[in-house]
């Protein structure tokens, strides 16, 4: 699996690392940052990745196989 964050819609209401901060983190500017970088989920955290996927006002999170 894996997921990543269109920037151009993060507006960093900040619901997907409130959710699932092992998987999401704020930037300096409260806006999504990955925290593992490559977009690759790691084996566990699948779940989270749905959250915030699922949680996200803008759209932002997209998740692929
Ligand atoms: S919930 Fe969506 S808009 Fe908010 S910080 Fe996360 S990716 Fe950005």
């Amino acid at each position: 699996m894996r997921v990543s964050v269109d920037a151009a819609l993060c507006t960093g209401h900040g619901r997907c690392y409130a959710l699932a901060p092992q998987l999401f983190a704020p930037d300096d500017f409260g806006h999504c940052a990955l925290v593992v970088g490559d977009g690759v989920v790691p084996n566990g955290l699948e779940e989270q990745a749905r959250v915030g996927r699922d949680n996200c006002p803008e759209h932002a999170i997209t998740i692929s196989d």
